[in-house]
């Protein structure tokens, strides 16, 4: 289970773009945070990934905690070894490394050349283009297709939580709807995810629990059907209105929470 509990992080003396944030990812769920640009929602990938440091950041009060063991304040490779696989922003796969290179990279934390093999196998076998290219270089591959083997790469650590920043990020619509299906068979094979997205529609579309982060803040947060269902969430997120779409204004939100950001 990871749990934010009234966590902060500033960036440098004036910027806090967390602001006592507190909510649990249940474990086997996939938990959707969505928000705008600026929102804050990458940074609380960077807090619980261990690379806040790099980027100027500190948590300034709170914690987060993965089960029993608190881990805002461990390097990245000792929350990799903990069970916390993030797929950051923008890929970054080694475009000069074959596919099968960069997999490997992401089981370096994998002592077991046996376990290694094997994770690779699985991740040819459900990435099958992976499998088929795997001897090409990264930067031959497409958008989507990169961020596939970002994805599998993420894997290879065979997290019990996988963090995924904007997935769907410059990757064409037919693509992102792949994407979302395979996050979904990741979390049937008992992976946790926490889905960071612009794409509402998509991320709502497969997630149990969701959150919207507004300004650091969490703004609403709920199941993710309802959210779906939220007027709020349509006219801010997808561009419509769930009101006139249903044609009905008593549209039932009973467990939704809304607080003041
Ligand atoms: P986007 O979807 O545009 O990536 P986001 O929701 O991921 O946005 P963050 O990148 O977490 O938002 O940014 C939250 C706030 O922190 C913003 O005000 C941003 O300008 C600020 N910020 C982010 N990184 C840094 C940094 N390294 N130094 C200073 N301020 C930063």
């Amino acid at each position: 289970m990871l749990t934010f509990d009234r966590f902060s992080v500033h960036y440098g003396a004036g910027v806090h773009a967390i602001e006592d944030v507190s909510f649990t990812v249940q474990p086997g769920s996939i938990c959707a945070i969505i928000g705008g640009n600026g929102a804050g929602k990458t940074t609380l990938m960077r807090a619980v990934s261990g690379t806040l440091g790099f980027h100027g950041g500190r948590v300034h009060s709170g914690e987060v905690r993965l089960n029993d063991t608190r881990i805002d304040r461990l390097s990245a490779h000792r929350i990799v070894q903990h069970g916390l696989a993030l797929v950051p922003e923008g890929r970054h796969v080694f475009s000069e490394l074959t596919i099968t290179e960069n997999l490997e990279a992401g089981a370096a934390s994998v002592r077991s050349s046996k376990l290694r093999q094997e994770r690779l196998q699985q991740a040819f076998e459900m990435f099958e283009v992976l499998g088929r290219r795997r001897d090409q270089r990264a930067s031959l591959l497409s958008g989507g297709e990169q961020q596939m083997l970002a994805i599998a790469r993420g894997m290879m650590s065979g997290p019990e939580i996988l963090l995924l920043d904007e997935p769907s990020l410059g990757i064409a619509p037919r693509v992102v709807q792949h994407i979302g299906h395979t996050i979904q068979r990741i979390n049937e094979g008992g992976t946790t995810v926490v889905l960071v997205e612009q794409n509402a529609a998509m991320a709502l579309g497969i997630a149990d629990q969701g959150l919207v982060i507004e300004r650091g803040a969490i703004s609403m947060q709920g199941p993710a059907a309802e959210l779906r269902e939220s007027d709020e969430i349509h006219r801010m997120y997808l561009g419509g209105s769930a009101v006139e779409e249903a044609d009905s204004a008593d549209t039932a939100q009973p467990t939704l929470e809304r607080w003041q950001a």
